[in-house]
């Protein structure tokens, strides 16, 4: 399992006050819900979003992978940071549809498991030895 730095939480008992919004057309505030960090597929099995990151410090989400490797010029708002809790839903699961953010979460996977790999070639290497 990937250790997320300290300073993102998907820590799901937080109020996520530092989360709230304005939205000033309308006067009506709004913050992060815990229930965005889930989801249910088609079958109705219930999984949890784990690419979604909360950053406290500026009140809005984040997909860890797309935050990662995805260019700066076709970064969309869930890499850049989101705080749009009227739209969030939508975004999330567009996101998750999206090939980008496959493609990003494809590659963290790759290159963690090429660094597991020859780690463990190394291993087997200095047996050889
Ligand atoms: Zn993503």
């Amino acid at each position: 399992m990937y250790r997320y730095p300290k300073y993102l939480t998907q820590d799901l008992e937080a109020d996520f006050s530092d989360s709230e919004h304005c939205y000033e057309s309308v006067k009506i505030k709004r913050k992060l819900s815990t229930k965005l960090f889930f989801d249910e597929l088609p079958s109705g099995e219930k999984y949890q979003r784990d690419w979604l990151l909360y950053l406290k410090s500026e009140g809005q989400v984040f997909c860890f992978y797309c935050l990662l490797l995805q260019s700066d010029r076709k970064r969309g708002v869930l890499a850049a940071g989101c705080n749009d809790w009227k739209n969030s839903f939508a975004l999330a699961s567009q996101l998750e549809r999206s090939d980008d953010h496959r493609a990003n979460v494809l590659t963290f996977l790759l290159r963690k498991g090429a660094k597991t790999q020859s780690r463990m070639q190394s291993k087997v290497n200095m047996t050889k030895r």
